[in-house]
């Protein structure tokens, strides 16, 4: 039988792979895109909004079930009785690290991979981000520099709608923004105050997220009902079900096939040139080759690499350009978990109504201006700041009447800041294949080597010290900083392992996320990044992926491909 072929083949359909399937469509190419996991359906998998006493176990998880099949995943806060069936099974799906250097690899395998429970925090990088590795001698140099990908964050940001506040501030670039979500009455308290105390250094504004505030690109305004990780049935949220694969299903070019497990790929020694993928049916097991003009890899950033270094020929022993040896190193995770939360006293009186899905946001000030003494590059706060409820039944006196009465009623307003640092990318931090370990689908799997460093672990404990030095300026009571012992991995924005830069002898990928030594082969998803910054990072995939696209496709039609 003809082997299928197509103009263009995509891997993956989450936030990466929906961008470029949408992007090489609309561009006039047919497309397939192979998606490892099971078609997803709103109206039967998305639960935001059944109620807790329609669950088996009311919410509260099947406990065996999450050790037996979920071990690695029930570490992620979205892995829940509701939300857990988007998370992979950690049997199917084996990797292997030292126990003494854990990493917690949180995935989702399914038509819309993890945008389906993604955080929507979405944040532009800065001149600050792209200059690090040059200024600081680590890492190698981005190739790119601001200009070269501000039109296609503005592009991205138009097209999938990011609620926010301008702020005019040099480190994280004011993006389109629909208009901003509302603070609430504590933490507009703490935004005055930090703006009083900390003139301008510091900052808080209200989140920058792909949620709809105002009616947007046919999809409804967010109705506030809060547990976005379990689907949206409105698409108030970007995911790529609800906005770019049916941006690429209205071409009439998109071939979308689920349970395509890509194996690895083919490549063209004569041609010089990728020449298709095997795949292995996730429900056959029956082995099949897909070919086509140019390839995409958006499996996520170590399953993409994943696919490269099992995707071995004379030319290229080490996996699939790696002519570099850059192949599978600099893995880097941001480090999470340096912060301090308190109580912001008084306004007892005051609520809200609804459940706002999404909360603050302080943007890096640590070695903007002046460098630190101790540490490289910075960190950014999360938070917010919530009303006690009925959960404080344990925190309240009495008993009775008395006490079902005051649980009613809303008690102090709690504020939280939780940070979120920059990562430095070393070559010790690297994944490889296991000899001895193979998956449900009998592909090699892999071996993750990788810890926090003294950066780091500095910056963590910064976070700490200002997190409360912040809370105090507000006049907060019971200030208790605290320090996180996350693994690597469990922040989820895990990156490199090919990265961008300008020698092919030091990196994996050109500036336009394309193979160095395979011209028709491109990897944009986190595997590209040459340095990690401290914003959440799928904004700055999703904008590199639009924009290799693009090249792709005028790089086609000169016939360079
Ligand atoms: C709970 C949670 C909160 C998060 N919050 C944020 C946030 O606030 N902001 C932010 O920027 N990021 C956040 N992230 C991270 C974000 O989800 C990822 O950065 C993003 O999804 C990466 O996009 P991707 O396309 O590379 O990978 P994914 O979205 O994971 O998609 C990869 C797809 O490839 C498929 N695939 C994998 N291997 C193969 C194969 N061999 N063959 C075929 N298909 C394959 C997978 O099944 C999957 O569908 C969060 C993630 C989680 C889980
Ligand atoms: S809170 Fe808004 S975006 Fe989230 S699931 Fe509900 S309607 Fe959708």
């Amino acid at each position: 039988m003809a082997v299928p072929t197509f103009d263009a083949i995509v891997v993956g359909s989450g936030i990466t792979g929906g961008w470029a399937a949408k992007e090489l469509c609309e561009r006039g190419l047919r497309t397939l895109v192979l998606e490892a996991g099971r078609p997803i359906d709103p109206a039967r998998d998305y639960v935001e909004h059944v109620p807790p006493w329609e669950m088996k176990f009311r919410g509260l998880g099947d406990r065996k079930a999450l050790e037996r099949d979920q071990f690695i995943q029930r570490h992620c806060y979205a892995c829940n009785e509701y939300s857990g069936k988007f998370f992979v099974n950690d049997r199917d799906n084996p990797y292997t690290f030292d126990p003494a250097k854990p990493f917690h690899w949180i995935r989702g395998r399914q038509v819309g991979g993890r945008s389906i429970m993604w955080g929507r925090q979405v944040y532009r990088w800065s001149d600050l981000d792209f200059e690090a590795n040059a200024r600081d001698g680590l890492g190698v140099d981005w190739p790119i520099r601001y200009a070269d990908i501000a039109p296609w964050y503005d592009l991205v940001e138009q097209f999938i709608g990011i609620s926010g506040e301008a702020l005019g501030l040099p480190q994280l670039p004011d993006g389109k923004f629909l208009p901003p979500m509302a603070l609430n009455c504590a933490e507009t308290v703490v935004k005055e105050a930090i703006a009083k105390r900390f003139g301008g250094e510091r900052v808080l504004t209200i989140g920058r997220c792909a949620v709809l505030s105002v009616a947007h690109g046919g999809r409804a305004a967010c109705h506030y009902c809060g547990p976005c990780e379990r689907g949206c049935i409105t698409h108030s949220y970007f995911n790529s079900i609800g906005v770019t694969l049916p941006a690429a299903r209205a071409t009439g070019r998109l071939t979308l096939r689920p349970y395509s497990v890509v194996h690895s790929v083919m490549y063209d020694e004569k041609r010089d040139r990728a020449a298709g993928v095997r795949v292995v049916d996730a429900q056959t097991r029956e082995p099949l080759e897909f070919r086509a003009r140019v390839i995409f890899l958006c499996a996520s950033t170590l399953e993409s690499t994943r696919i490269l270094l099992n995707s071995k020929s004379p030319r290229f022993p080490n996996g699939l350009a790696n002519s570099s040896g850059e192949l599978g190193r600099n893995l880097m995770d941001h480090v999470m978990g340096g912060g301090a939360g308190g109580i912001i006293p008084g306004m007892e009186d005051r609520t809200v109504h609804g459940r706002r899905p999404n909360g603050v946001y302080v943007p890096r000030f640590r070695n903007v201006t002046a460098p630190h003494s101790d540490f490289l590059r910075g960190y950014g706060f999360q938070g917010g700041a919530s009303q006690a409820g009925w959960r404080r039944v344990d925190s309240l006196p009495g008993f009775g009447r008395a006490l079902k009465e005051a649980l009613g009623t809303p008690g102090p307003w709690r504020f939280g800041f939780y940070g979120f640092g920059e990562c430095l990318p070393r070559p010790t931090n690297f994944v490889e294949l296991d000899p001895n370990t193979v998956d449900a689908w009998g592909i090699p799997a892999l071996r993750i080597h990788c810890e926090w460093s003294d950066n780091e672990r500095k910056l963590l404990h910064d976070m700490s010290v200002t997190a409360a030095e912040m809370l105090e300026a507000a006049g907060a009571r019971e200030v208790e900083p605290f320090v996180e012992q996350n693994p690597p991995g469990l922040t989820i924005h895990e990156m490199g392992t090919a990265r961008m830069g300008r020698d092919p002898k030091t990196s994996v990928l050109n500036a336009h996320n394309q193979t160095h030594d395979v011209k028709n082969l491109f990897v944009t998803d986190g595997a590209c990044m040459a340095s990690s910054a401290c914003q959440n990072p799928s904004i700055t995939y999703m904008a590199l992926t639009a924009r290799a696209a693009a090249y792709a496709v005028d790089a086609m039609r000169r016939r360079e491909l």
